[in-house]
């Protein structure tokens, strides 16, 4: 099979994947073989690529926003059928037995595995995942189903956070993959969403896709937002954003980062940006229940997931456009197995 494969992580201007001929896997007894369709690029793959993550293996194959369909079931799996759709997050594997998977959080086990990271993911033609980490995803195009996986759940996970007790106004720093779905699912929750960016295109999205507001950060830092939100989620992996949102939310708000890494945050003013009971929260990967929730929303809501579609081969390529904010919305990589769009 054919797969993108990561030896020693590199910016991505130099094209650190690798196109390879691999053996394909095997499915263990309680692991599904999934013919993947599409796999979307998140910003955790490019910590994976750059080395901003530490490698976890000698080479792997990135990828964890995962649409496929069943290949071949193992020997104890009775939840999936050959041939049925199936999405495959970052998540793979928690131990179920620390303090963490016995009082519901296994989203910070410490013994948890990571699809793309420390095992080869959807950046390929063929992968195996146990089959209670992975879920049952609908028919009709598979592109847009890819963000949902990680951008989209994650993103969910964050928004939680940072959502006030009832209305108010959230806002949403940095409008990318994961932003796109958050901001519409607020809206439909019934919150105001104010999008902020410093790339004009991202906020015509956010615009377009109902935003109640949307605020160019551009230029020099000096203008600093009013105290007029209630709730507030970071998606841009830099630590001065952080500040922002700080800046601009109101006492008592939340303001939740939704990123795996982050360029370090400036020194915190604690009369002026924390007190007034504001929280700062970080968001660590998501539990299955985030992942059933949010998949359920995106369905009832019929979230709209803007994607460009490149081929397998492009994920170079594909990875440097998301790091320049080149696209709007999510990118995806066409892994070839799709039988529609
Ligand atoms: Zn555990
Ligand atoms: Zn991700």
């Amino acid at each position: 099979m054919r797969a993108m494969v990561l030896g020693a992580p590199a910016p991505i201007e130099e094209h650190p994947l690798r196109l390879e001929e691999l053996a394909p896997p095997r499915e263990g007894p309680g692991e599904i073989l999934v013919a993947v369709e599409h796999c979307g690029v998140c910003r955790t793959d490019l910590h994976v690529v750059e080395g901003d993550l530490p490698p976890r293996r000698p080479a792997v194959v990135p990828g964890h926003e995962i649409v496929g369909r069943v290949v071949r079931v193992g020997s104890e799996v009775r939840t999936y059928a050959e041939g049925q759709r199936v999405g495959i997050p970052w998540l793979r594997f928690t131990c179920g037995a620390c303090e963490y998977c016995r009082s519901a959080r296994e989203n910070l086990c410490d013994r948890k595995e990571y699809t793309g990271y420390t095992a080869n993911g959807g950046y390929s033609e063929l992968v195996t995942v146990r089959a209670e980490y992975a879920f049952p995803m609908p028919e009709g195009p598979g592109a847009p189903l890819a963000p949902l996986l990680c951008a989209g759940i994650i993103g969910f996970r964050a928004l939680k956070f940072a959502l006030p007790p009832s209305e108010g106004r959230v806002g949403f720093f940095g409008f990318g993959g994961s932003a796109h779905l958050a901001l519409q699912l607020a809206a439909h929750l019934g919150y105001e969403t104010v999008a902020y960016s410093r790339n004009p295109s991202h906020l015509a999205l956010a615009h377009r896709l109902g935003a109640t507001d949307t605020v160019a950060t551009s230029g020099p830092r000096a203008e600093t937002p009013a105290r007029s939100l209630d709730g507030a989620v970071v998606f841009a992996p830099a630590g001065p954003v952080v500040l922002d949102a700080l800046t601009a939310v109101k006492k008592g708000a939340t303001v939740s980062i939704a990123s795996i890494h982050l360029s370090p945050i400036p020194a915190i003013d604690y009369d002026r940006l924390l007190f007034g009971e504001r929280r700062l929260v970080s968001v660590e990967s998501n539990t299955r229940e985030d992942a059933r929730e949010f998949l359920d929303l995106a369905q009832r809501y019929r979230l709209e997931s803007v994607v460009t579609v490149r081929p397998l081969v492009q994920a170079n390529e594909a990875l440097a456009e998301l790091k320049r904010g080149a696209v709007d919305g999510a990118v995806v990589l066409d892994c070839g197995n799709g039988r529609s769009a």
